[in-house]
């Protein structure tokens, strides 16, 4: 089998491995970021996601800098909104994007940073030796290939490297969602470029309750056809009762990433969990503020490390946390910072021969200060 070696492979290109990878390649790592579609962004852009949620808290506080927030500015680089100068919407730092807008801009910074980017390539398996993560297989038309790295970041969204390692993680159960991006004569969505191209958003078709729990193949897609099947009963009703007919409303795309919130996290040397808002953590790698409540959190280092594995990194939505503390950490511009965590803090194990695990915490910290990352909660 062929082998290819790095400093630092990205697991997962969506936001997080995509901030992950840009931190760790304008670090002079060498970087390789693998992803299973053909676009970087996962769920934000392949999912349709289109709503980058606020950097600051309810009050209108910035709290998350960094790579989130450039990837946040560079959002509409290809049109169609304009950020004002001072681009906070209804008080919060919020960003309606076209999927594609995010896409091009994103490629074109991964290619300056000089990551090396491999789209329609999926992990399949892992090589564990003591406990820690020395290898991953890779399949694409090439066949399959070894990839070896002195680091990983697990940015796979579901946890996917823990689990192919046979290590245990963390489920959720999700409820039944679909995005499309439609043509619709008769709805606005709200959405900012509505006002440009007639497009509309499509939530929770026909919205019976519907969730499932452990995430799985099967599951993924049944939760993903039931989707499109309401999607199509929607549309025949409409028209059944002429509310609109097949030339005034009808799907323009729909989505390509399976639309789970919450499906499998890594189990790491800690837990954030529901009560733990506005706790202060020694190791803090960043604040958020809550997308939907005044709450803020920390996120200490601790829950990007995995109990059971070394020499990997999560990032983004499969950090370690369950509850509440799940729900206000999966969000883009939270993935897009603990991505830029993870980046940075696999370059520094990388530099000193060592593994994100026996990391001292001050040099993280240090380095997170320097690029901006906000630590403590702002007054
Ligand atoms: C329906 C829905 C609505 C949402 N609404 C909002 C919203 O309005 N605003 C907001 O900020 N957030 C929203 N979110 C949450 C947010 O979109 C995601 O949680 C966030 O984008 C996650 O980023 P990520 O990089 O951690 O994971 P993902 O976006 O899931 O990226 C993971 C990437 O890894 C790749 N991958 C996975 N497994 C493998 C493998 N084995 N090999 C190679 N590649 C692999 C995937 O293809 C994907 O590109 C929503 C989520 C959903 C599902």
């Amino acid at each position: 089998m062929k082998e290819m070696n790095y400093d630092i492979a990205v697991c997962g290109g969506g936001v997080a491995g995509v901030a992950a990878a840009l931190a760790s390649a304008r670090r002079g790592m060498k970087t390789v970021l693998i992803e299973k579609t053909i676009l970087p962004g996962g769920l934000a852009t392949s999912g349709l996601v289109l709503v980058y949620l606020p950097l600051c808290n309810k009050r209108g506080t910035q709290m998350i800098y960094g790579i989130s927030e450039e990837l946040l500015l560079i959002s509409n680089k290809y049109g169609p909104c304009d950020l004002d100068p001072d681009w906070k919407k209804n008080g919060r730092y919020v960003v309606d994007f076209s999927p594609g807008s995010l896409v091009l801009a994103m490629d074109e910074l991964l290619e300056e940073a000089g990551v090396e980017i491999w789209l329609d390539s999926i992990i399949t398996d892992c090589e564990v030796e003591n406990d820690r993560l020395t290898g991953i297989s890779v399949f694409n038309k090439s066949g399959t290939v070894k990839v070896k790295a002195k680091t990983f970041v697990d940015a796979t969204g579901d946890a996917d490297l823990l689990f192919l390692a046979g290590k245990p993680c963390n489920y959720s159960e999700n409820s039944m969602v679909l995005w499309t991006i439609e043509h619709n004569e008769h709805a606005k969505s709200g959405h900012d470029f509505d006002d440009c191209s007639h497009l509309a958003i499509h939530a929770d078709p026909l919205a019976n309750p519907y969730t499932c729990e452990n995430l799985s193949g099967w599951m993924v897609s049944d939760f993903v056809l039931e989707g499109r099947r309401r999607y199509r009963n929607l549309l025949k009703k409409e028209a059944a009762e002429g509310i609109s007919n097949r030339k005034t409303h009808y799907p323009l795309t729909l989505q390509t990433q399976p639309p789970i919130r919450k499906g499998r996290c890594i189990q790491g040397l800690f837990t954030m969990d529901t009560g733990m808002e506005s706790q202060s953590f020694e190791d803090s790698v960043g604040v958020l503020g809550d997308w939907r409540s005044e709450k803020v959190w920390q996120i200490p280092y601790r829950s990007l490390l995995p109990r059971d594995l070394k020499g990997v990194i999560a990032a983004g939505r499969c950090i370690s946390a369950i509850g509440d503390a799940w729900e206000a950490t999966r969000v883009i511009p939270v993935a897009a910072m603990t991505g830029e965590v993870a980046g940075i803090a696999a370059t520094l194990a990388v530099r000193k021969d060592a593994t994100p695990h026996e990391l001292p915490y001050p040099e993280l910290a240090e380095e997170l200060r320097k690029t901006g990352i906000l630590l403590e909660y702002p007054c």
